[in-house]
């Protein structure tokens, strides 16, 4: 695709292997083109512009209780609905769990002042900041992060 030539619907989809419809509902979701002609034309700067705005907008930034998943590369509730929030400094950290999709860790990082905003419904534990596990059943730190 070349920014300073244009295109007809047909051309655009053969360029970018999608159907003349898809091209036409772009259209209709505001691609700009050259309409005052037949065929209408697409001009190609407009087009890149158009598809990266796209691209940006369906990133879909995580909801509360959502980790983004890289390798699933969407927002994903963590399994059992369960995370893990680790301290990384006194003012945030990480929200840590298991991604239901492909059973590999996921991480957020969270405002420790939001993360009750942020953990949405999950049930958040606390780990320890230099990830030493306490065995001994001490769960007191615990408390403000539990849910109700
Ligand atoms: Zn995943």
């Amino acid at each position: 695709m070349k920014i300073h030539r244009s295109y007809t619907v047909e051309e655009v989809g053969r360029l970018l292997g999608v159907h003349k419809n898809t091209v036409r509902e772009w259209l209709r979701n505001g691609l700009p083109a050259l309409t005052d002609q037949r065929p209408l034309l697409i001009l190609g700067h407009e087009l890149v512009a158009y598809l990266n705005h796209r691209r940006r907008a369906n990133k879909r930034p995580c909801q509360p209780g959502e980790i983004y998943c890289v390798c699933c590369r969407v927002p994903q509730k963590p399994a059992e609905g369960m995370a893990e929030y680790q301290p990384l400094t006194t003012s945030g950290g990480n929200l840590i769990g298991i991604c239901p999709g492909c059973g590999r860790l996921i991480y957020r990082r969270v405002n420790r002042a939001r993360l009750h905003l942020d953990k949405g419904d999950l049930t958040v534990t606390l780990a320890k900041a230099r990830g030493h596990i306490d065995e001994s059943g001490q769960l007191s730190v615990n408390c403000d992060l539990k849910q109700e």
